[in-house]
């Protein structure tokens, strides 16, 4: 049957068994789409990277010879969102029949699923072939339990994949976690090697996004564009990791720093979203670095990072699929306020925020910790509207994509969800963000200060949450300890925190 298979902007699966076999047959498509430019305001690097990505991947197969059919964003034939496409091109080319393979996100497979009720062709879907599980996995694994607690999963996963472990059931170097040993701040001392970058040209596709007048956020250097957009660029980021930044990855897993904007960070997350790397090959990757380097390299910074991907990558993927279509609109905590407008062009004079968000800005990055206890963890105390605070993250990382972003900002950093992502909120007050950064030392604010004039604001923002939310967390065992110092402050203190509080989250352009 002469068939259509479609290719999403994330399915970039170069290994994948759909490219052996018989092809005479086969056309591929791949089209760039406003449906999937508008859904959410994106940064500029991020529509380039993936616009670039697709072509590349095209390209490379158009020289092994496959049929490929590639709609481009200022295409006039391009109807500009998928089924008006495909039904187009079907009936233009006579296909008899349509395959896909699964989408990771919800919106898509349901739009595909009805779609393909439509067509009065056969269809077929088929796996991506990227994750270690399937959508259902996780679900199946946690049947009856009460808690999801994510580390069980991991140890899981650990004995079924047989990584990092003696003799199939033990883990390799005594325990199944190192976080403890992974919490140091980051003060010069361990060197991070210059890297080269790629410094691409992108100008020419820029201008068709421009004219195209597809609405984005963040700031792009036209001609020297550094994010990886193919496969080979791909395994360069990944050399480069196991080769100079695995050695110090969990020492400095949670530091912050000024200077520095991407520390002992892989930078994989958009060539595994876009599944130009899969998973698989990046955990082996790392593992026979480490096997040969055992002498340079020690358990903790492998498990540190084998725990990111083995773990909470697959993890929330699980989630996602178990939790949604409910999940987008959960917010557990009744949190209704606007996101601060700085978090659209960092103008704060609050020195974390700002590092942070100019970073993301600039870079269409921020690592976790910044995503989490800066950025995530001052919207969740100003009691942000999940829906704005998933808005911003869906928008402007690289690899935001919705699977991987609703679940961590939704439930592990808003706690949206009630518990099921985290057990307790990721909240702290400036202390813990003095302690893994020196962001502090150059600030506006007093980080030592509660609630006077030039006080750091996330001190006072802090108690007065765990204040409001006193009836959310009656039942949470893993706050008791917090809500008892709470409940020993004195009441003017509690009065002027409270005072504060209002006034930062009334009037955030003023911080
Ligand atoms: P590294 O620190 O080098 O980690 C290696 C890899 O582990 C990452 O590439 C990623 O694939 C995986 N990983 C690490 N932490 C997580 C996690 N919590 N969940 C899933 N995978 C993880 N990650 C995304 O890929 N897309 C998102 O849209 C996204 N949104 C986030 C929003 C918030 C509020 C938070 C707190 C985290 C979010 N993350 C997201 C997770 C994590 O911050 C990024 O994966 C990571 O910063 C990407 O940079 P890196 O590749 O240098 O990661
Ligand atoms: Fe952030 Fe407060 Fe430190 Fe300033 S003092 S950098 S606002 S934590």
């Amino acid at each position: 049957l002469k068939t259509l298979r479609l290719i999403l902007g994330d399915q970039l699966n170069h290994k994948h068994s759909w490219y052996n076999g018989e092809q005479d047959h086969i056309t591929y498509l791949f089209m760039e789409m406003r449906q999937e430019t508008d859904y959410v305001k994106h940064h500029i690097q991020k529509i380039v990277a993936f616009f670039s990505a697709m072509r590349n991947f095209a390209e490379y197969l158009q020289e092994r010879d496959h049929q490929v059919i590639y709609l481009k964003i200022g295409d006039s034939e391009n109807e500009q969102t998928l089924p008006d496409n495909l039904k187009k091109l079907i009936s233009d080319h006579n296909f008899e029949k349509f395959e896909y393979q699964l989408p990771d996100e919800y919106r898509l497979d349901e739009q595909l699923k009805d779609l393909c009720k439509e067509l009065d062709i056969e269809s077929e879907a088929y796996d991506t072939e990227h994750f270690y599980t399937s959508r259902t996995d996780l679900e199946k694994f946690y049947e009856g339990k009460k808690q999801l607690t994510m580390e069980y999963f991991y140890r899981d996963m650990r004995k079924k994949h047989n990584i990092l472990m003696v003799n199939k059931s033990n883990p390799e170097g005594g325990k199944w976690n190192f976080d403890k040993s992974n919490r140091k701040k980051w003060k010069g001392e361990a060197e991070i090697p210059h890297e080269k970058g790629f410094r691409k040209d992108v100008s020419s596709l820029l201008e068709e996004i421009e004219k195209a007048g597809i609405e984005s956020m963040g700031s792009i250097q036209a001609n020297n564009f550094n994010w990886p957009t193919s496969r080979e660029d791909s395994l360069k980021v990944l050399n480069y990791f196991c080769k100079n930044l695995l050695v110090h990855f969990g020492d400095f897993q949670d530091a912050m720093h000024t200077e520095q904007e991407y520390l002992f960070h892989s930078r994989l997350s958009f060539c595994m979203n876009s599944k130009m790397l899969s998973p698989k090959e990046v955990i082996e990757s790392v593992l026979d670095h480490y096997y040969d380097n055992k002498n340079e390299i020690d358990i903790s910074q492998v498990e540190g990072f084998v725990r990111q991907i083995l773990g909470w990558r697959e993890y929330m993927r699980g989630i996602y699929w178990k939790e949604m279509p409910g999940y987008r609109r959960s917010n557990k905590l009744r949190n209704q306020n606007e996101l601060p407008g700085f978090y659209w062009d960092a103008d704060t004079k609050m020195n974390c925020l700002h590092h942070s968000i100019k970073n993301s800005l600039e870079n269409a990055y921020a690592h976790h910790i910044q995503r989490l206890m800066i950025t995530g963890n001052y919207a969740l105390l100003t009691q942000t509207h999940p829906d704005e605070v998933d808005a911003w993250y869906l928008g402007i990382y690289i690899d935001a994509i919705e699977w991987v972003e609703i679940t961590n900002t939704r439930g592990m950093s808003q706690f949206a969800d009630g518990g099921i992502v985290a057990t307790k909120p990721y909240v702290s007050s400036g202390s813990y963000i003095n302690k893994m950064s020196n962001y502090c030392s150059n600030c506006h604010y007093d980080v030592k200060k509660k609630t006077e004039e030039n006080a750091c604001p996330f001190n006072s923002l802090y108690w007065n949450f765990l204040d409001s939310k006193r009836e959310e967390f009656a039942d949470n065992q893993r706050m008791n300890m917090m809500m008892s110092l709470l409940d020993k402050k004195n009441p003017d203190e509690m009065d002027k925190i409270r005072k504060r509080a209002a006034q930062i989250i009334k009037e955030p352009s003023k911080f």
